[in-house]
């Protein structure tokens, strides 16, 4: 997982077959690769093909022959990516190893979306594309590694789509990205776009970045006007309502904030585990005005589970007259992994305590600090910037599966 481009030293190809062959050839000239097959028959024929350095394995079990092709190449895991068309196969990859995970097919769906792969594309004929053009690129190109000096977010970002079922509607979600909870562990340790996330619900640091990725990707949609799920008359804060100015401005579309309310409160999403409860406390309770009449409407929000509080008020819209409205979201929340135990910790030298994931005051750059970080005991030392710290992460294999930060709140 969490390859960053530029690091890759080589694929694993795990398919049933080998269709696309000159594609498959040029990339095997150009990068380290082992092929894992379902059927001897096939290999002996492709081993003609290919250059001599090429590793060809039938698939016996899944996991034992990725360690095989990877000790055949040499190479370490968190320098591998897995490459298939079969999404269970990477579902169960991801679950169990620390490679990274590239997917291919022409469509995703709404049952796949909470386990994404590192990378997605529609065609092989683009894997040489996504490794020559994203350089640095590490899971979200919109999290692209991001030194202590603040280095300015590629907005070239991988984004994925797929259509989302909500009471009879077909509702098309576009996502920048993957958002992991704190429980984890290892990914939430190195994932640059869920603690940006975290970080703007107390503060609007991010707002700049926000407003990147969402323009970027409206700009592409031709809408005719841009809102957010609204607050909750609680008096809850419109965390949205700037971005979605800055946005109606950048994308030339109207900002349809004020069409779009919440008309009573209702218990936090999070308290409920399915799209069926949570679409019951949200029914009813939004409306919209006729303002939205025949227009096709952006709905933004930052992280999207179940999907039923943006359901909700995608239907108002369309129920209100709204000729189409589309989600666009910063993330989508991933489902626990089931990860082995920790080898060794990631822990501070002066105190010896965890070392966090840690946003810089200015909101640019990341570090690792512990818990006591700011304390004057703590003031000379150095703290680990990010590559350094998930370096050492990826090397000392630390996988541990405890929560150590309530972030629940964000699931809504
Ligand atoms: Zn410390």
């Amino acid at each position: 997982m969490f390859v960053e481009l530029n690091e890759l030293k080589g694929f694993i190809v795990l398919l049933e077959h080998l269709e696309n062959l000159d594609e498959w050839i040029e990339i095997s000239n150009k990068f380290s690769c082992s092929f894992i097959l379902d059927s001897d028959k096939e290999i002996s024929t492709l081993k003609e093909l290919f250059n001599n350095d090429t590793f060809f394995l039938k698939k016996e079990t899944l996991l034992p022959s990725l360690d095989q092709a990877m000790s055949h190449m040499n190479i370490e895991p968190f320098e591998t990516v897995v490459i298939s068309k079969n999404f269970e196969y990477l579902k169960t990859i991801q679950n169990h190893s620390r490679v990274g995970t590239l997917y291919i097919n022409s469509t995703l769906d709404q049952s796949q979306v909470g386990h994404m792969p590192d990378y997605y594309l529609k065609e092989v004929k683009d894997i040489i594309r996504l490794v020559k053009e994203y350089p640095g690129y590490f899971a979200e190109v919109n999290t692209t590694i991001i030194n202590q000096y603040g280095e300015s977010f590629s907005n070239n970002g991988i984004v994925f789509e797929y259509f989302m079922e909500y009471k009879g509607l077909k509702l098309k979600v576009i996502a920048g990205g993957r958002y992991y909870s704190s429980r984890h562990y290892f990914k939430n340790r190195v994932h640059q776009l869920s603690h940006r996330i975290i970080r703007s619900k107390s503060n609007d640091s991010q707002m700049d970045l926000f407003n990147g990725i969402f323009s970027s990707i409206i700009k592409s949609l031709n809408a005719d006007g841009v809102t957010r799920v609204p607050p909750r008359p609680n008096g809850e804060r419109d965390r949205f309502r700037q971005i979605v100015e800055l946005i109606s401005a950048e994308t030339n579309t109207i900002n349809c904030c004020d069409h779009l309310k919440c008309i009573e409160d209702f218990p936090k999403q999070k308290t409920m585990t399915n799209q069926e409860s949570r679409s019951i406390n949200v029914e009813g309770k939004f409306v919209s005005s006729p303002d939205c009449r025949g227009k096709k409407i952006v709905l933004i929000d930052d992280v999207i589970t179940t999907g039923a509080t943006v359901g909700e008020c995608a239907k108002t819209l369309l129920a209100s007259g709204a000729n189409e409205v589309v989600i666009v979201v910063l993330a989508v929340n991933q489902y626990d992994p089931i990860f082995p135990v920790h080898e060794k910790k990631f822990t501070c030298s002066i105190c010896g305590e965890d070392l966090h994931l840690r946003l810089f005051k200015n909101g640019k750059g990341f570090m690792y600090g512990c818990n006591n970080y700011s304390r004057a005991d703590h003031n000379n030392s150095t703290p680990v910037f990010y590559k350094e710290g998930w370096e050492q992460i990826n090397s000392q294999n630390i996988l541990k599966t405890d929560d150590f930060e309530d972030d629940e709140h964000l699931f809504f």
